[in-house]
């Protein structure tokens, strides 16, 4: 390795700030361990896992970012034997064109998965493998971030602030926080983290992260500057308790994908290349066992158990173990804020050692408020949510080419928030920051967010909640769209703004929505 790392620089001071509604702020009087970064370098990941990626390649590494594993690809017997690339050339209504070409099998004795937060192939081998039993469901976050270009002198690179409150309630039961990173070059990284678990089902990320951006603490230091990028992702929070088995036959699962983050420092980069690490380790070993054979065989579950020996060897382990309880201690209700710092305060302090056992935890969608109590017979129950395979979404679109009949009231039964807010100064509203994201999908193509049955987004979901995918979406996809008569109102899925943040596989309040991997197109995340 000879060329350097692309750091920023080191982070040199690191602060708590305490917003408060008002506008007012102050420093913490105390710095807790776990905001300190005392030795990390500041960087953007992006310009990381490229400088990566060119030693990977001048290594012999093979690598394909043009070509998304569109499906898990299983053997007869079970073993999961590789992945399968995304048809490329179907149109917006499920339809082959002139250019279409099938996906590429690529096959090998272990697959390893690693897509982030909640991956939409590892979501599949979880369920096909049940890898959850026993466990607490996972629950996430999602952060939305920008970087600015900023005036002169306005903060020193190197300065570290999470702030917590403001927007968020200290009475309230979000958690979460923000962030700002000073970096080179007048540079700043922010950005806002907010739990799924939120009861209201208005949350929207994106607004709570313009109200942060609108404190003077970041108005002040924004004020005059630019913004450089914009991108929303969610984070896995629920901790050890929450991990999957991350093996199977055939496969094993690294990084956000098993769900390895350290959430009382919201960080989970060194988890995922140590789990990679680990990862490549194992699959090491499985191919030393089939050196020379011309059709090795995929991996038994006793061949990638291994991994996971390894990780219970590792830092990785100690490190998760000891915060075992951290997440689950916010989810006590109400004043989940309040009561979770209290007992994760005991929890970090005491290493982990209370409270004892295992704290259980609800999914992110569960405890979502209903603004109204109506039911109705003719409601339909909920259908299970489409596979996540784009020949799935391909389908889906070919059923509804000709529109879908079902229309909800032209008003919601309470009024609620407008779904964004407008762009003014340092904020901007949903499309403004899509744009500010780079994202890009061709339009011809099928819709890469698999709504399983929009009747039940035009009853019971207008009735029973408002449509929170109208807020939580920090892209403004989904939209409840006025029909053409004024009449009422039809969701309008704006696939192409997609940030790729699966915000809204998780938190649809009936686990209807499915994100796939689209043909082609997503954001750009350069200096993110
Ligand atoms: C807002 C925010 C702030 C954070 N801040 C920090 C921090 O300061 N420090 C820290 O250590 N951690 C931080 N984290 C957590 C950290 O980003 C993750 O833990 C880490 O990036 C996980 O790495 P990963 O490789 O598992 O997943 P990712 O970094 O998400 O990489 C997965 C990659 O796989 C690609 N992919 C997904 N599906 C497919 C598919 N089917 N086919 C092909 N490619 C696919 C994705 O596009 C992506 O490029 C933060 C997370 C968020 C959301
Ligand atoms: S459509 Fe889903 S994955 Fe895409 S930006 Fe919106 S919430 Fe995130």
């Amino acid at each position: 390795m000879d060329k350097e790392p692309p750091f920023d620089g080191p982070a040199l001071h690191d602060e708590v700030r305490v917003m408060f509604g008002g506008g007012g702020s102050m420093a913490a009087p105390i710095t807790p361990p776990t905001f300190h970064n005392d030795g990390n370098h500041i960087m953007s990941l992006n310009r990381f896992v490229k400088w990566l990626a060119e030693i990977a390649e001048e290594m012999g590494v093979m690598i394909t970012p043009d070509f998304p594993g569109a499906e898990v690809l299983y053997t007869e017997d079970g073993r999961v034997r590789g992945v399968r690339t995304a048809d490329k050339g179907i149109d917006k209504d499920g339809q082959e064109k002139d250019s279409f070409e099938p996906g590429t099998d690529i096959t090998a004795p272990i697959t390893i998965l690693g897509e982030g937060s909640r991956g939409s192939l590892t979501k599949t081998a979880i369920e096909k493998f049940d890898l959850r039993k026993g466990r607490n469901p996972q629950i996430y976050s999602t952060g939305c971030k920008e970087v600015w270009k900023i005036p002169e002198g306005r903060i020193r690179a190197g300065q570290v602030y999470h702030t917590v409150g403001h927007p968020l309630k200290f009475t309230g039961n979000e958690f979460g926080g923000g962030w700002i990173y000073a970096l080179k070059d007048d540079h700043v990284s922010i950005g806002l983290v907010v739990s799924l678990d939120s009861p209201d089902p208005t949350l929207d990320p994106h607004r709570l992260f313009s109200e942060w951006k609108q404190h003077p603490f970041l108005a002040k230091m924004l004020e005059g500057g630019e913004v450089v990028r914009y991108g929303a992702k969610t984070i896995p929070e629920g901790g050890w308790f929450s991990l999957p088995r991350p093996y199977m036959p055939g496969a094993v699962l690294v990084g956000d994908s098993a769900g390895f983050v350290n959430m009382t420092r919201l960080k989970g980069i060194h988890l995922a290349m140590k789990s990679g690490m680990l990862a490549a380790e194992a699959a090491f070993e499985v191919l030393l066992a089939r050196a020379g054979q011309e059709e090795p065989e995929p991996a038994s579950l006793e061949e990638t158990r291994p991994y996971w020996h390894k990780l219970l060897n590792s830092w990785l382990f100690d490190e998760l173990w000891r915060v075992r309880n951290f997440r689950q201690a916010f989810q006590k209700r109400p004043f989940g804020f309040l009561r979770g710092n209290v007992t994760a305060g005991l929890h970090v302090m005491t290493g982990g050692l209370w409270p004892p056992g295992r704290l259980p935890l609800e999914e992110d969608h569960h405890g979502i408020r209903k603004i109204s109590s109506k039911t109705d017979p003719s409601w339909k129950a909920p259908p299970k949510a489409k596979p996540a395979a784009v020949r799935t979404a391909a389908e889906v679109a070919a059923s509804r080419k000709d529109g879908v009949k079902s229309v909800a009231p032209a008003q919601p039964p309470v009024p609620l928030p407008e779904p964004t807010v407008k762009s003014e100064g340092i904020v901007f509203d949903k499309v403004t920051d899509v744009y500010h994201s780079g994202s890009v999908h061709e339009e011809d193509q099928p819709a890469h967010l698999v709504v399983a049955d929009m009747d039940i987004c035009h009853t019971r979901c207008t009735e029973e909640y408002g449509n929170p995918c109208q807020y939580f979406c920090p892209a403004g996809v989904y939209e409840m769209a006025n029909t053409d008569d004024g009449q009422g109102r039809q969701l309008r899925l704006n696939f192409s703004n997609c940030v790729h943040c699966k915000t809204c596989d998780i938190r649809d309040p009936y686990q209807i929505i499915t994100w796939v991997t689209p043909e082609s197109g997503g954001p750009v995340y350069a200096g993110l």
